[in-house]
């Protein structure tokens, strides 16, 4: 990213990520910019703003309160928010494959499980065969400066067959001489098979704060799996390079998220507290408050350095992108955490 000297976007990121939209005017928006992964999974596109520090990705929505007026090689985002009214300059970033500098990509669009705040098992049940994601990570390397390839998937078939479809993808990848991400349903074992296969990085999804809440949000798929598998991917991959999403706004009380957070920070894995975007059967729930959203990423900011954690050394994925959360020691500023 370009430099700059001040993060203005860092300061007001957790109120622009409880809105979670923008409308955008001026120069029109690259086509690129839509995407099927992540929180925005099955809706009509998004925008990445960046200020050369920080990342933010909206969803585009023509009565959101935020407005980016995009000029091409720069724009301004502008939002009359609960503090005022803010303006931060920077500039509207093209993706790679689904999100800026990177290709990453979805092997199968749809999922036999049925997340309660997932649109992705709504999708197209299209499966990508290797060569297919070959010509995407080309496609992207023709659109952006591609610095890792990222891989996720829902689940369509047997466990095992989706092992063996991501390892004959792995194989073909190589090629790119890029690190490569992964972030799946897990399987015993699964992580000293990526590890040989050269992933850097992978994140697997606790996706809630509790095991109560996971029974109630993820019926079919087993919390115990995704936390042993975390703790056996440390093992192999190290320090920085096991992350695992947990939403905030899934009803945990703060108490419940601060204990997910410690005991993934305990077990050697970085959190990334992804904020509720309401959608599925949760499209009723509200957003997360910007306070929540603050509150957490100061709080995960200030324990991370006992554990020697630090997810600004991520390489792949959503640690990378940072576009849907706010980011310890990226977003926020050292030594300007609230006690
Ligand atoms: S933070 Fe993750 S889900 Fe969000 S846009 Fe970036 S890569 Fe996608």
């Amino acid at each position: 990213m370009m430099p700059a000297d001040t993060n203005d976007l860092g300061r007001i990121k957790h109120l622009l990520l409880a809105v979670g939209s923008a409308h955008v005017t001026g120069v029109p928006l690259p086509a690129s910019l839509s995407s099927t992964a992540g929180p925005g999974a099955g809706k009509g596109g998004s925008v990445f703003f960046s200020d050369g520090v920080s990342r933010v990705r909206l969803t585009l929505d023509e009565n959101s309160p935020v407005h980016i007026e995009n000029f091409g090689d720069s724009a301004v985002l502008t939002f009359d928010g609960p503090e005022g009214p803010v303006s931060v300059d920077g500039f509207v970033e093209k993706t790679g494959c689904h999100c800026p500098k990177q290709a990453y990509i979805t092997i199968n669009e749809g999922c036999i499980f049925s997340c309660r705040y997932c649109n992705v098992q709504n999708q197209d049940k299209h499966t990508k065969t290797p060569d297919e994601i070959v010509s995407l990570i080309k496609d992207a390397c023709s659109r952006d400066t591609i610095e890792c390839i990222s891989l996720t998937s829902g689940v369509v078939g047997t466990m095992k067959e989706e092992d063996e479809r991501l390892f004959a993808i792995l194989e073909k990848i190589r090629v790119f001489g890029l690190p490569i991400g992964v972030s799946v349903y897990p399987t015993p074992g699964l992580s000293a098979r990526l590890f040989e296969h050269g992933v850097s990085e992978v994140k697997f999804n606790l996706e809630t704060a509790t095991e109560k809440l996971f029974a109630e949000m993820c019926p079919g798929l087993d919390r115990n799996v995704l936390r042993d598998s975390l703790k056996e991917a440390v093992g192999f991959f190290g320090k920085n390079r096991v992350y695992t999403n947990i939403i905030l706004g899934l009803g945990e009380s703060k108490a419940e998220m601060k204990q997910c957070i410690m005991q993934c920070l305990e077990n050697g894995i970085i959190p990334i507290i992804r904020p509720l975007t309401p959608s599925a059967e949760l499209f009723d729930y509200p957003r997360p408050s910007a306070a929540d959203i603050l509150g957490f990423a100061e709080f995960l900011q200030s324990e991370l350095p006992r554990f020697g954690l630090d997810p600004s050394k991520a390489r792949t994925m959503c640690a990378k992108c940072m576009g849907c959360d706010l980011t310890p020691m990226t977003d926020l500023h050292a030594g300007e955490v609230a006690a």
